[in-house]
Formats: C-alpha cells, structure tokens, sequence
C-alpha cells in the first residue's frame, strides 16, 4: 500500500488512520502488507519516524541528480529542496535503517545532459538502485511540457551512455543497479515476469494496482489518476464507496483489458519483443487517447523497442565484464560474486 501526492506528509493524520485501520483488520486477514509513503521527506517529524519504526513503513523520496539539478527540476520559495531532501534522506536512515529509503529520478530535458553526474549524485548518496525513467506526460509535468520534456529518442541516447557509466562504476566496485533495465533483464533471462504494472500483459492497470484518490474516485493506475490535472476523468473505476467487485467490473476496466493484451494487439502481435514487453493501454490512451493506440507513433513502444534491442545487443556481445554487472543486478549480488561462465552454462 503506497501514499502517494501532492505531499502525503501534509495528511499524516489520515495516513495514520489509514495504516491503523489495515494494521486493525490484518489481525485477522493474515496478509503480508508492506507500505510505502512516497514524500520530498521535507516535512518529517520525530512523530512520523515513529510511527514509521513500529509499522515498518518504507519511504520513498525524488532525488533528480546534484543540487543544481534537483533543485532547478523542483523549485521552492526557499531554493532548498535538495538540501531538504537529502537531510530527510538522512534522518530516515539514521532512525529506521540505510534501506528503509529508495529514490527515484525525474529525467527533465536538462537532467539529459548530465547522466554522469546524477549517477554520481546517487553513488554519494549511499543508494544501491537508480530508476532512469524518461518524463512521464501525464499531471502537472504535462503543463511545462515545452519546457521539460523531450522526444524520446533523446531519451534512448541518454540512456545509453548512462547505462555505459553504470557498467563501468560497477566493474570499479560501486554497485548501483538501474531498476527498468533490471526489470527487463528478469523479463529476458528467467521465466519469471518482472511484474512491473507497466510491462505485464495482461495489463496491470486495474488488476495489480488500483488507487484511491483524494476526492474519493478510484482509479486503475497513478497514471490514470494524474490524467485528471489534464481534465480528463474518462478513467474512473468508481468510488470508494463500492465493492472492489464492482470496480473490478466496470465498464472502464473492461476496455482496458480488452486492449491489455500485447499478444493480440496490432504491431505487437507480430512483434519479436512481445515476451519481454506489455501493452500498458492508460499511456496509450493518454498520449493517442486511444487504448489500443498505434505502435508506429507509440513513445511506449520506441522506449521499449530501443531499450530491449540495445540489452539484447549486451548480452550476446561476449563483453563477460558488462554481462557480469547484468547478472548482478539481476541477483543483486556485487560484481565480484558473480561466478562466469555461470550464466552461460
Ligand atoms: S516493442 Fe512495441 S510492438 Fe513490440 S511488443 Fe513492445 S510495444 Fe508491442
């Protein structure tokens, strides 16, 4: 169960009450929960640290890259949000342990420029995972779209020579694993699906996720639910007033999952990468509002196309240091720990 904004800390009264509430009822449903606020962690307290130390709550904070970059990507009246941030980053650590936080990078256009130094913000910061994930469209960022984002072929050159960089600090000793690549790769090299809403098929929108949001609408994805800053409701499940079944049968749901199954959608039907993909039918219908969508134009299918072409290129070029670090990061052990040619034998 995540709590995600706006700033879930400005509520935390409601947060409480949530956590209690499942905590309560978990006395006697047995189930394993985890939770995770989502926060700039700038406005933590003793209060809240302590609640988070006896519920076990995991936090999960936006660091963009060094201080000039977070803070030009997430301005504030007092210009300070990076130095907030990483004190909380800090705090947390110190009270509920080094891995009871996980950052996330926002890329804006200016971040292209610099996958060097972002990485290096996160080696310094003590992290062991970065998610290099490109602008999403949706929300508030969709409003300095002109200023911001980016075609996604930046975002593939980009991506390219940071995942470069990753190889090489990894091979000198610094783990730090991107966490999309490692998703592909468990897609590509073990039976096992990655899980990850975005790449599953059938969709996971609706059926692996669903959120609740403030004004008391549900909805099947954080996407879905951010198209609102754009005007558009056309992905409402329900209210929270209803039964999870009847959210889980509307109509909304439905056609999503009429148009959630990559196999049977046109481009991907006869795609090579469809094992290692998804259909992820809320992008499609919030960038070519259609669900179904049209691969030739489709970001998704470029991201994923590049993305998969260029792991598959890695791994059969017989670098065995490069295939080393992938194997690590998909058993998130050390460089070093990984025995060759185990992987191909
Ligand atoms: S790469 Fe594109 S065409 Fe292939 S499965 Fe993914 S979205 Fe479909």
């Amino acid at each position: 169960m995540e709590f995600q904004g706006g700033e879930p800390l400005l509520a935390f009264g409601r947060v409480r009450q949530i956590v209690e509430w499942v905590v309560e009822r978990n006395v006697v449903e047995q189930r394993d929960i985890q939770f995770v606020i989502t926060t700039t962690l700038h406005h933590l307290t003793e209060e809240i640290l302590n609640f988070a130390e006896q519920n076990r709550i995991q936090f999960s904070t936006s660091l963009d890259g060094p201080a000039p970059l977070h803070n030009a990507n997430r301005p504030t009246p007092s210009r300070d949000s990076y130095e907030r941030t990483v004190k909380g980053i800090q705090w947390v650590r110190e009270r509920l342990g080094h891995d009871s936080v996980s950052a996330l990078t926002t890329l804006t256009s200016r971040s292209l420029e610099q996958p060097e130094a972002i990485i290096d913000e996160y080696v310094s910061q003590g992290f062991s995972s970065i998610s290099l994930r490109p602008l999403s469209p949706y929300g508030f960022a969709s409003k300095s779209a002109h200023r911001l984002d980016y075609p996604i072929e930046r975002y593939l050159t980009f991506y390219k020579k940071a995942l470069a960089y990753l190889l090489h600090i990894n091979q000198q000793g610094s783990y730090l694993s991107e966490s999309y690549t490692s998703l592909l790769l468990k897609n590509i090299l073990t039976p096992f699906s990655s899980g990850y809403v975005d790449l599953r098929s059938p969709a996971g929108a609706g059926t692996a996720a669903l959120v609740y949001n403030y004004d008391g609408y549900v909805y099947p994805s954080d996407e879905a639910r951010m198209l609102l800053e754009m005007g558009e409701d056309g992905l409402r499940l329900g209210t929270v007033k209803q039964p999870l079944s009847e959210l889980l049968a509307s109509p909304v749901l439905n056609a999503l999952l009429s148009s959630g199954v990559a196999e049977g959608l046109p481009g991907c039907s006869d795609c090579a990468l469809v094992p290692y993909c998804g259909a992820d039918p809320v992008e499609h219908y919030a960038r070519q509002a259609d669900p179904i969508g049209h691969r030739v134009f489709s970001s998704f299918c470029k991201k994923n196309t590049g993305l998969l072409k260029y792991l598959f290129g890695l791994l059969c070029d017989g670098d065995d240091n490069v295939q080393r670090v992938l194997l690590s990061w998909l058993n998130r052990r050390s460089y070093n720990d990984v025995r060759f040619p185990g992987y191909r034998g």
